[in-house]
């Protein structure tokens, strides 16, 4: 897109004409409903909201009003192989693309309103149409700037209107984040650190890696919290870890990609002789020659200049290192 403000301007004021220019015109002409008004429908959409009112079951059962969609909707296998069809007209599908071609390529439901005129009832036989009813102008949005869309289904029993259903998404541009200049995009992601665990981190940083210990009852714990998981004892004191372990149990992790990380790597649960156990990684081991069991010890390894982890290297590794 030009930058040049004048431009731009020009450029949204088209968007916005063009987008416009889709209100009133059929998302869907004459679909019809993939089942009628059924009474299994109904009990299993009771059964899922936990719904008991008697006016939805029995001799005179009526639909919960609130299923008025579920009637217009295709299921799994959508319109085809079957009774029924979503009459899907061409306009919202121009409209959508038109949208992610401007850079709305994200979408959101945002919300839905409907309207009852008279109860549906096993065995009425729907149709409906949808219209796009407006689109918004350029909306700024904490995901992003966009247009929301409302469209608006008329659903009919024979000629008689039933119920009306709102539904309005928002098509927007995702908000790009800028990396910060003083924080590299490559950097390993910062520890959370709170008044639970600072201690743990201050340790840490000082080459130590401390275990909790419930003062009541003398379990260890780790990760740090403020009490104790086998009595429920608020309080506790610190055992040093003596370094070695075996791996419990790991993972390669080769997706998703992290700028700090280079897949494929190991993510190892490493039980200490302790007998607690923690996720860190397995240093100088291929990720493919990490094994449940392995004996590994702790070392303290600093990343990104400032940043000190507990790691495990295997004891292999470290004879041959
Ligand atoms: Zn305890």
């Amino acid at each position: 897109m030009d930058d040049d403000p004048v431009t731009r301007r020009n450029t949204d004021d088209d968007l916005v004409t063009r987008l416009k220019a889709y209100e009133g015109r059929p998302a869907a002409v004459a679909g019809t409903g993939k089942d009628p008004v059924n009474a299994p429908m109904i009990r299993h959409w009771c059964e899922a909201l936990g719904d008991t009112n008697p006016a939805y079951s029995g001799p005179d059962a009526v639909a919960p009003p609130t299923m008025l969609q579920a009637w217009t909707m295709g299921g799994l296998t959508g319109h085809t192989g079957g009774d029924g069809h979503t009459g899907r007209a061409p306009a919202y599908d121009e409209l959508l693309a038109l949208l992610d071609e401007s850079g709305c390529t994200s979408v959101v439901a945002t919300d839905c309103e409907q309207e009852y005129l008279r109860p549906l009832r096993p065995g009425d036989e729907i149709t409906f149409d949808t219209i796009i009813e407006s689109v918004s102008d350029r909306k700024t949005t904490k995901l992003g700037t966009g247009y929301f869309v409302t469209t608006r289904t008329d659903v009919r029993v024979g000629p008689d209107l039933v119920g009306t259903h709102r539904f309005r998404i928002l098509k927007y541009a995702p908000v790009r984040r800028p990396s910060k200049p003083d924080k590299p995009a490559r950097t390993r992601p910062r520890p959370v650190v709170n008044r639970d665990n600072e201690g743990f981190w201050k340790a840490v940083a000082e080459h130590r890696l401390l275990l909790q210990r419930c003062t009541a009852c003398a379990t260890l714990r780790f990760p740090w919290l403020p009490g104790c998981a086998h009595c429920g004892a608020p309080g506790w004191d610190t055992v040093e870890a003596g370094g070695t372990g075996t791996v419990y149990s790991y993972v390669v992790m080769h997706h998703p990609p992290f700028p700090a990380f280079d897949p494929p790597y190991a993510v190892a649960l490493v039980e200490l002789a302790e007998g607690v156990r923690m996720i860190s990684n397995v240093i100088g081991t291929p990720y493919d020659k990490v094994r449940i069991g392995m004996p590994v010890r702790l070392e303290f390894q600093t990343y990104d200049g400032d940043l000190v982890l507990p790691v495990f290297r295997t004891a292999e590794e470290e004879a041959l290192a």
